[in-house]
């Protein structure tokens, strides 16, 4: 089971000139001092997480790897 932010992961995003699969993990411990996601930090942040199994990762890459 991984944890991961609701409101992206695993999905993927559109800027125009490309895609980007997204795989934003929620709960990461290393606290790195750059990093940009608030799903790092869900008690700062009160980001919303969900627990997903790893086949349902898989699944949703696929399905935004055909579209
Ligand atoms: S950049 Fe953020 S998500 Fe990545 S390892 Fe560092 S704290 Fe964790």
């Amino acid at each position: 089971m991984l944890k991961v932010r609701a409101k992206y992961a695993p999905g993927a995003c559109s800027y125009g000139d490309y895609d980007e699969l997204r795989w934003d993990l929620a709960g990461c411990n290393l606290r790195c001092l750059f990093c940009w996601s608030p799903a790092s930090r869900p008690a700062e942040t009160d980001d919303p997480s969900r627990t997903v199994s790893s086949e349902e990762v898989v699944a949703a890459t696929m399905q935004n790897l055909g579209d």
